[in-house]
């Protein structure tokens, strides 16, 4: 049980003298442990402990959350949208295998869950779902809105995307119709021509410009003062852009690429635009597409405002699974000597990435050998991964993996844990123990996110984590550190020793 009455409802308490309640905050003094390594006259390794104490402080109040989709109207948006309509009012629906309810399957938020301790009567595991270890929004109560160049509301939208069951839609129908994507920018050299024919819903102007990044400033301030919100996330899941050119003196620094903005330069990206004006209104923004959004202007004017950046590129379905075998190849000591990829996308991003420029950004992030057929698979993605491994001896092993999947229906939990995670990091603090200074913030680049995202980016001049279990750890472990937990140790010594 709680023992605050009025803070956010959590299923533990940690009892701990480093750890202390208030109603408003969770404080942590915490210890992490790392090990710090130096070479000896010999050459030799000297591995030496270290700790480090940091203070970390949540705060508990969870607030009203707007998320702010760009390309609301994509096959993302408005499968993600009528997820959360179908969670929120716990429908059930007819499908020819059954009744089917609403669930958050893929989410590691809402569907996972981590080890909180052993019983201390029974040394039985005792695991809490994900959700419960911070005070974190429930996707539930997020309030969607979002642009799109695509004037359609979001239930004509919704059967344009072709990815949800006719029995689900015919129940979200009435509340998606009167949802109607914000006027977008669209400078059509970004996108596949291919895409002109469904933008009837954009603003003036063709090239990037001051006044789009005030427009769309207003259009978040709007969002959240009509609705009420604390908070709001802006998130891009429209259309693959192609790569924009890195250009000294254009978007090489923040001041650059404001100046270029001003200047409407051609090398400025929609998603680039949205990223300006999101880091200005000091809302994080995360970039679901596998594009260069974050130039390198756009990730110093983040750093400069404080803000939180996210991205590249949701890591779905066939990229999940390659970092998860590549995990395990390599863990088993296999020598693992090529991997080659087939893909075979059927939706508008398929369509979209049929043209040479913005395949060159999937191309850059995937490095994927890739077919651009546009066969009638629609939402069924499918993918066939060849690895190839040198094992014991020169023998060899080959895996052969082929992986279809509703791409919407993955891409989908994974925009609610990258808002509702992003959230929580925007109530954590951090200070050395002992340092009089204040709290301040994590880095602007939220690579705590990487678990979701294809390309992760990380703050300058660190490294990316490709592995899969790794990318989990961090996350979890990063979360329980705030509430004064060990890391997840898989140790179980009291099952081994007694
Ligand atoms: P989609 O083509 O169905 O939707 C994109 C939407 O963006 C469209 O409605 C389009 O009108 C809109 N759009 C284009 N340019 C815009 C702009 N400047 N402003 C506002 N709206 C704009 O695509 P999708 O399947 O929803 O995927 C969205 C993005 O996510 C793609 O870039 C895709 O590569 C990326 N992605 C998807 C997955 C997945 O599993 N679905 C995985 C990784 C990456």
């Amino acid at each position: 049980g709680d023992g605050n009455a009025g803070a956010a409802p959590s299923t533990f308490v940690v009892n701990s003298p480093n750890v202390t309640y208030t109603d408003a905050e969770i404080k942590s003094n915490y210890t992490y442990r790392t090990t710090s390594v130096d070479t000896d006259a010999n050459g030799n390794f000297v591995a030496t402990p270290k700790e480090v104490l940091y203070d970390f402080k949540v705060e508990r109040k969870v607030p009203k959350v707007g998320m702010m989709l760009v390309g609301w109207g994509g096959n993302n948006g408005t499968t993600v949208t009528a997820g959360i309509l179908a969670n929120r009012r716990k429908l059930v629906w007819d499908t020819k295998e059954g009744h089917q309810e609403a669930n958050y399957y893929g989410s590691v938020v809402m569907g996972s869950t981590m080890k909180l301790g052993t019983d201390a009567k029974t040394n039985k595991e005792i695991n809490i779902p994900f959700h419960n270890v911070l005070p974190m929004v429930h996707p539930n109560d997020l309030v969607i809105g979002g642009w799109d160049i695509s004037s359609m509301n979001l239930a004509q939208a919704m059967d344009r995307a072709q990815v949800l069951e006719p029995a689900l839609k015919a129940l979200v129908k009435k509340e998606m119709a009167e949802m109607v994507p914000l006027p977008s920018i669209y400078y059509p050299d970004f996108i596949a021509a291919n895409q002109e024919d469904r933008a009837d819903n954009v603003l003036e102007g063709t090239q990037a410009s001051t006044a789009h990044v005030e427009k769309l400033r207003k259009d978040i301030r709007d969002f959240k003062a009509n609705n009420d919100l604390d908070k709001v996330i802006v998130m891009w899941t429209a259309n693959t852009e192609r790569y924009a050119d890195v250009i000294p003196g254009v978007n090489d620094t923040a001041d650059n690429l404001l100046k270029a903005i001003e200047q409407g330069h051609e090398e400025v990206s929609p998603s680039t635009v949205f990223a300006v004006a999101s880091i200005l209104e000091n809302i994080p923004f995360i970039n679901g597409s596998p594009q260069n959004t974050f130039v390198p202007g756009a990730i110093e004017l983040a750093e400069r405002h404080n803000a939180y950046i996210g991205g590249d590129d949701f890591k779905s379905g066939q990229t999940k699974m390659k970092s998860a075998l590549v995990d395990f190849l390599i863990n088993a000591g296999i020598k693992l000597t090529s991997i080659a990829s087939y893909n075979h996308l059927g939706n508008n991003d398929g369509k979209n990435l049929s043209s040479q420029k913005q395949f060159r950004s999937k191309e850059i992030s995937k490095s994927n050998v890739v077919d651009d057929m546009m066969p009638a698979v629609a939402d069924n993605k499918r993918a066939l991964d060849e690895y190839y491994a040198e094992i014991f001896l020169g023998g060899h092993q080959t895996i052969s993996l082929f992986n279809i999947c509703e791409d919407s229906l993955l891409a989908s939990p994974l925009i609610i844990d990258l808002v509702v995670i992003t959230e929580m990091m925007t109530r954590i603090q951090w200070k050395a123990s002992g340092a009089d200074n204040d709290y301040k913030r994590f880095h602007s680049v939220l690579s705590v996110l990487s678990y979701m995202l294809k390309a992760p980016l990380t703050p300058p001049g660190t490294p990316v984590v490709n592995a899969l279990a790794k990318q989990r750890a961090a996350l979890t472990n990063i979360f329980r550190a705030c509430v004064g937990l060990e890391p997840e140790s898989d140790m179980t010594l009291e099952h081994k020793l007694f």
